[in-house]
């Protein structure tokens, strides 16, 4: 049968990305910009343009390895994706997130240790990075992290919401959201679930059955096209990690399918993917079935932070003694005012056809 959906696979195979500005942890955007227009506030880690700084230098254009920042020919200045950032200060959802008919967007809070960011994204490997960037991201269960955080001032609500987060479990728990192209090295913050849709179209197209798990474990593994495919967008081109997830995918539907229609318990699925029932339930919950509300956990600001939240300095970064490249930014975009490294931050995950 792998011999067959081999020999079968000679189309192309198309699903959709939803692409928009990675609000990166190590973003080039702000490295690069030498008025210091361009900054991620150490609030929630949104990544913005100072229009009163922009100087239309244009670096960040260059810059940016995602492409995602684009000149207003009228104003000459810098603009990108603000990840609706009012929206995010009153605790709703993005737009885009909210208006996606597939209901395939999710939104959640990560604490990371913001000091471990530069020596990730420093990893030599390329297909390291993966993992290095993983470990920047803290458990938020974990109550040194959860002390940590109340530490450097971060409020209750947002511990809650961070243990709550839809983003912290597809990354971390179920491991099956994967950074955009990690080999850019910018730390990127929006994930995706590789699409499963692929695999199972070949399978479907060579007349096998597609519930069949061993059918798709096995065009999973030989299908090279799909899986070289996806790695390089996901995984810095190491195809074990995405067949990981896509095996992982695959287990959910058949071990749900086997549950609710045939009354059975597939251990040996849970086995082959090494999670446990609950966890596949859950994934499964989130992924399929979630409401508004399990979808984005997104708490609002805090009163007390809305001066910071809309400071930006008046005027432009060349009026006084400093030029360009002379502002005062810090090459990670990170800003000097945080206390031991823990900050929150909100993140996003664009799921793909997966489900
Ligand atoms: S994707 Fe990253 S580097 Fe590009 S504009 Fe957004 S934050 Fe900056
Ligand atoms: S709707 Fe908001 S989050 Fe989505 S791309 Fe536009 S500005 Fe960014």
């Amino acid at each position: 049968m792998a011999e067959k959906v081999k020999m079968e696979f000679d189309k192309t195979f198309m699903f959709h990305l939803p692409r928009i500005c990675e609000h990166c942890l190590n973003p080039a955007c702000v490295a690069a910009c030498p008025s210091g227009a361009m900054y991620k506030r150490e609030e929630d880690g949104i990544v913005l343009v100072d229009q009163n700084r922009c100087r239309g230098w244009r670096m960040c254009v260059s810059s940016c390895p995602y492409k995602k920042v684009y000149v207003n020919h009228k104003t000459g200045k810098a603009e990108k994706c603000t990840f609706c950032f009012p929206r995010i200060e009153a605790g709703q959802p993005t737009v885009c997130a909210e208006t996606c008919v597939g209901r395939l967007r999710y939104i959640g809070l990560i604490l990371y240790d913001a000091d471990a960011v530069l020596d990730a994204a420093r990893v030599a490997d390329p297909r390291d990075l993966l993992e290095a960037q993983r470990k920047v991201f803290l458990d938020p269960e974990d109550p040194e992290v959860a002390a940590a955080a109340r530490a450097s001032g971060i409020s209750e609500d947002w511990i809650q919401a961070a243990r709550r987060s839809p983003i912290y479990r597809l990354a971390m728990r179920y491991r099956v959201a994967l950074p955009l192209h990690p080999e850019y090295r910018t730390l990127p913050m929006v994930w995706y679930i590789p699409p499963l849709s692929p695999v199972l179209d070949a399978v479907t197209g060579v007349g096998a059955d597609a519930d069949d798990p061993d059918n798709v474990f096995h065009a999973i593994t030989d299908l090279r096209i799909p899986l070289e495919y996806l790695a390089s967008l996901f995984s810095a081109g190491d195809t074990e990690v995405v067949a990981g997830v896509l095996m992982k995918l695959s287990a959910m539907r058949a071990y749900m399918r086997a549950r609710t229609i045939d009354g059975t318990v597939a251990s040996d699925l849970l086995e082959a993917v090494g999670m446990t029932a609950a966890d596949i339930e859950e994934m499964y919950r989130l992924l399929a079935i979630a409401k508004y509300d399990d979808r984005y956990v997104v708490p609002a600001a805090h009163r007390e932070d809305a001066a910071a939240l809309s400071a930006q300095a008046d005027g432009c970064s060349l009026d006084g003694d400093g030029g360009p490249g002379m502002s005062e930014f810090h090459p990670t975009g990170l800003t000097g005012r945080r206390t031991d490294g823990r900050l929150g931050l909100k993140l996003f995950v664009g799921k793909g056809s997966a489900s």
